[in-house]
């Protein structure tokens, strides 16, 4: 037998690879699982172009076996299998990719569901083994090929006996280590586990022994009974057409997939099939998580490709202000084998991020048009974030959403659209008016706002720390200003009326002088008011900065 080297550069690149592209070990079952998925879709190609081939179903499958006593995992799978010149190029050279070439070789449209294409998750199998076993024989060949290797120091190959096409894959699971645990790699139940959380999805079945206590016929003992079973569900319910579906089977996916401990309030299912494909289902949960509005919280969606996890929060995919968003995007056109970091870069995923945005944006458009009071459900629950949206990045979200932020207005007390705010403006009414405060009964009794009201002018009271600091931000909407009912000026008089006031302020100039002199540091100036009705004096802010804000801005750490 010759031993024959890998490229010095590949073995550097191997090194890499095992230990740092893969972020957890367990990935290295999905990656070969994957690889068997790939070798049973080029059967199923082969069958599609060549008349000479049929493709029967039942003959496919994908086998995964673990041995305590020799310490083995075995992937075995009925698909295409290798030649010798192909195990020697896929296997022998790392980054070569004999799926990709595949693809490549036939028509794309027909290849789309091939996961491979950077030739790198084979080696991942070294995360876990210490030995790797390649017994395949090609669906076109009678001979069988042996490919051995440690990982490090190359790799065996040689002639072998195969009775039926196909590849097996024998890794010798590494002895466990102080601080690494390699044994769970042979219990049956992490097994279930890893591939129910990865491989859940692969369109043939995983097939597992398990062991199961039945009991024996016309008699009370039972006995052990060890049966082969489908372990993954192998159709995703996001591939189902929308018509098959029901609330139940979406309500089912949420909590099987642990999105959270609630029932979804809505639910989005998409299909897109254009430039970029995905699929994705997305809900809007019922209630805020309760680490919601902590740093601990994480926003993300589930990734996959082609049916594969490949990661289980892809914060990239949700904008901040619709971190509430739960759930999954699955497409194929993404990269399986590509780490986390690059994955930030991919332009698929931005494409699908942006598309997905805008879906979410038009479905709580829609809902607020057409179910309001499932808007204000949802809104009170999740508002904070969307007008945390408005005010975060310098306001460059205003436009998506200043038509899906509600205030309580001063309007029978209830929750209101801007746009509706405007259309009910007096034609005189210049700006659209504020209070701050506590609750919205305090507000009612401010005394700022009595002469707004007395014009017969609606008020937004805000009752939320983020409201005013995100109309600060906005500044205006549609054209019309935000104002706050305690800043300095109201602008509300008639010419004559300010012509009258300042007459009246000259008459007690040295009254007021004498109050700002007792008053001291406290004031900055004491004034004439025309906007008070019933109260004799209030407080008022000069500026951009209204006194609620300064507050709140007083008790922000440094
Ligand atoms: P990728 O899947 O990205 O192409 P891998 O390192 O996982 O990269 O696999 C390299 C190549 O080895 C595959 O492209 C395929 O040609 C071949 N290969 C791997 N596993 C199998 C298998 N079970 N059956 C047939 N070919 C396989
Ligand atoms: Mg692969």
């Amino acid at each position: 037998m010759v031993q024959k080297e890998f490229k010095a550069e590949s073995r550097r690149l191997l090194e890499m690879m095992v230990n740092s592209i893969y972020s957890q070990k367990e990935i290295f079952l999905r990656e070969l699982i994957s690889n068997a998925s790939d070798a049973i879709d080029k059967m199923y190609y082969k069958a599609l172009t060549d008349d000479s081939m049929t493709f029967n179903a039942d003959d496919f499958y994908i086998r995964v076996q673990a041995d305590k006593a020799s310490r083995t995992l075995t992937v075995e799978d009925t698909g295409i299998g290798m030649t010798e010149e192909e195990l020697e190029k896929n296997l022998g050279t790392i980054a070569e990719s004999g799926s990709l070439a595949f693809k490549k070789e036939h028509d794309a449209e027909d290849g789309h569901d091939i996961i491979g294409q950077f030739g790198v998750g084979f080696y991942s199998a070294f995360m876990a083994a210490d030995k790797v076993t390649v017994l395949t024989r090609s669906a076109f060949s009678d001979q069988a090929y042996k490919w051995e290797s440690n990982g490090t120091d190359g790799y065996t190959m040689e002639p072998a006996e195969k009775e039926k096409p196909g590849t097996t894959i024998t890794l010798h699971i590494k002895e466990d280590q102080e601080e690494e645990s390699y044994s769970d790699f042979l219990e049956e139940q992490q097994l279930r586990s890893i591939i129910k959380k990865y491989s859940d999805f692969i369109r043939y079945p995983i097939l597992m022994l398990t062991e199961t206590e039945q009991q024996k016929e016309d008699s009370e003992e039972t006995e052990t009974v060890v049966e082969e079973v489908t372990v993954n569900s192998m159709v995703p319910i996001w591939k189902k057409d929308k018509s098959e579906l029901t609330d139940d089977d979406y309500k089912n996916f949420y909590h099987e997939k642990h999105y959270g401990f609630d029932n979804p309030l809505k639910h989005i299912h998409i299909r897109v099939d254009g430039t970029i494909r995905y699929n994705s289902i997305l809900y809007i949960p019922e209630t805020t998580p309760f680490d919601f509005y902590s740093k601990e919280y994480e926003k993300g969606l589930e990734l996959y490709s082609s049916g594969v996890l490949i990661m289980e929060k892809s914060p990239d995919l949700l904008p901040d202000y619709f971190s509430f968003v739960k759930g999954m995007v699955d497409s194929e056109d993404l990269s399986l084998n590509i780490s986390r970091e690059m994955l930030q870069h991919d332009r698929q995923l931005k494409m699908i991020a942006k598309n997905i945005k805008t879906k979410i944006r038009k479905e709580l458009e829609t809902m607020l048009k057409n179910d309001r009071s499932g808007y204000e459900t949802f809104f009170k629950e999740f508002g904070r974030q969307l007008k945390f949206g408005v005010y975060n990045d310098f306001g460059q979200h205003k436009e998506e959403l200043q038509d899906l932020i509600l205030f309580y207005s001063s309007k029978d007390k209830e929750l209101t659209t801007l746009k509706e705010y405007k259309e009910r403006m007096p034609e005189e009414q210049q700006y659209i008016y504020y209070a701050s405060g506590d609750s919205i009964d305090r507000l009612e009794k401010l005394p700022q706002a009595e002469l707004v009201k007395d014009k017969g002018f609606e008020l937004l009271y805000f009752t939320e720390e983020v409201d005013e600091f995100a109309v600060k931000m906005m500044r205006d909407y549609d054209g019309t200003e935000f104002k706050s009912v305690s800043s300095g000026d109201l602008d509300l008089e008639t010419e004559e009326e300010k012509k009258e006031q300042e007459e009246t302020a000259e008459a007690y100039k040295e009254l007021f002088a004498g109050m700002k002199e007792q008053l001291g540091s406290r004031v900055k100036d004491v004034r004439l008011s025309s906007r008070l009705k019933s109260h004799p004096v209030c407080l008022t802010a000069e500026g951009e900065v209204t006194i609620e804000m300064e507050k709140i801005l007083a008790q922000m750490p440094e």
